[in-house]
């Protein structure tokens, strides 16, 4: 399968020419013909299966080869993410994609002035990347009229309804032409988005991308008992005797980030924090210090895990556990990307089996445990539900799991080992789940 054969035009096939991508994945294999058909689409994929080029190639060529210029104050299609770091991405994604179309792209996002924004707007804008609550802002200040708008995409639409984008959501649904394309991507699906996708969308076609596809099996994830108070000291034990290099860390809160940063940067380690109390172009600063190796750890919580596009990252640490379990697979999706082989690693006390019961029955998997010598925890980390029952007549040795796990690292659990029953919980209905969280990435 090749670029070309799904119908791109020369100008996009340039463009991957130079960015070296070869072969389509398969979520583009399928979503491309159907974008330029014109269909509408639900597409389930995670992050990392090259689910932006998926849409943007595609959206880009129809945009480039149909339709008039675009009026002021105008956009001819929007891309709704939830963070401001994804609206960079999938900006930053379009611009490269179309660099020899004649094609205008921005982004919108909330936490920077909104003069400059509203000043580009006037001059019309192709394709507009933006938070629901800065698009909302623009467009009630008349600085955006969406009459031109021909196609609608949801990012990460789980992820927007998550941090309390609901209402802005039906905000701009009213506010769209009721004739366009809508393309919806959802890492999960919950009942809120099929419905979602049953009232909004017209005939779309469904995209599965398998979970066992490669581009996240080659993440190897395990679990390190541990107590909570040496959790730092555990941190610093591994990146020095595994060697780590640039790791991306994730905790629970900016305070717990600025705390690890400062226990990083007392032992000299290069450490910046990226979370919601930092403005934008802190932010942007401290990944770009990270991309350019100056920073080894970055620490983030998960506001800002969607919008991280970091290549071959090798490591990824849950220093505290996601409280939302779908956070979990958002958070691991940083390595092993487009097919390189990533480590994710999670630190868990005693108090968090819960939350890794939610994460195992999530991912229909069991983690396995990898005691750190001279960590074992004093509070007893209890086996989860999922590796408690020992199967009476397995049929097949386990690969890793449970307390066979002992004899890791061949631990390999990637998303195609076997399937451990889940406990409890269908996917989205973690029990650890909050009811809505505050919105952010305005
Ligand atoms: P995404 O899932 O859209 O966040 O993409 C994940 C990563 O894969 C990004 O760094 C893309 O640049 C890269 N990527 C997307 N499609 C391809 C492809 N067909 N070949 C190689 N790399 C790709």
């Amino acid at each position: 399968m090749t670029f070309a054969s799904l119908g791109l035009a020369a100008p996009l096939l340039q463009a991957l020419e130079t960015l070296g991508y070869q072969t389509p994945t398969p979520i583009q294999t399928q979503a491309i013909p159907a974008v330029l058909a014109g269909r509408d689409l639900m597409a389930a994929a995670q992050t990392g299966t090259g689910k932006t080029a998926g849409f943007a190639l595609p959206l880009l060529q129809r945009l480039s080869s149909a339709g008039g210029p675009v009026a002021s104050n105008s956009i001819r299609a929007l891309v709704l993410v939830p963070t401001r770091e994804l609206a960079e991405q999938v900006h930053a994604s379009f611009r490269e994609y179309g660099q020899h179309l004649p094609v205008s792209t921005y982004a919108a996002y909330g936490g920077v002035s909104i003069n400059p924004q509203m000043m580009r707007l006037r001059r019309g804008v192709d394709v507009l990347v933006a938070t629901p609550g800065r698009l909302l802002d623009l467009f009630r200040q008349n600085a955006l009229k969406f009459k031109q708008v021909e196609t609608l995409i949801l990012d990460e639409a789980d992820r927007m309804l998550d941090l309390g984008f609901s209402r802005e959501l039906d905000a701009v649904f009213a506010a769209l032409p009721k004739q366009r394309q809508t393309l919806l991507f959802s890492a999960t699906f919950s009942d809120e988005i099929r419905a979602m996708a049953k009232t909004r969308l017209r005939d779309p076609l469904s995209i599965e991308v398998s979970p066992r596809n490669s581009t996240v099996k080659s993440i190897k994830q395990w679990v390190v008992p541990c107590d909570k108070k040496r959790k730092p000291e555990l941190f610093l034990h591994l990146l020095k005797n595994r060697k780590w290099g640039q790791v991306l860390v994730f905790v629970k809160t900016r305070k717990g980030a600025e705390l690890l940063v400062t226990t990083l940067q007392a032992k000299k380690i290069p450490a910046d924090a990226i979370h919601g109390d930092k403005n934008q172009p802190a932010r942007l600063r401290a990944l770009e210090s990270f991309k350019a190796g100056e920073v080894q750890i970055l620490v983030a919580t998960d506001v800002a895990a969607r919008g991280l596009d970091i290549d071959d990252l090798p490591q990824v640490v849950n220093f505290d556990l996601p409280i939302v379990a779908e956070d979990y697979i958002h958070r691991i999706g940083r390595t092993g990307r487009a097919g390189a082989s990533g480590e994710a690693i999670s630190l868990v006390c005693a108090d968090e089996v819960p939350l890794l019961a939610a994460i195992e029955a999530l991912i229909k998997q069991t983690l396995s445990r990898d005691e750190e010598p001279g960590f074992e925890p004093d509070h007893r980390v209890p086996l989860t539900g999922n590796t408690a029952p020992v199967a009476k007549k397995p049929k097949k040795p386990k690969v890793g799991g449970g307390r066979s796990a002992k004899n890791v690292p061949g631990n390999w659990v990637g998303f195609d080992a076997p399937v451990a029953k889940p406990a409890r919980s269908a996917p989205g209905r973690s029990p650890a789940k909050p009811a809505a969280a505050k919105p952010r990435g305005r």
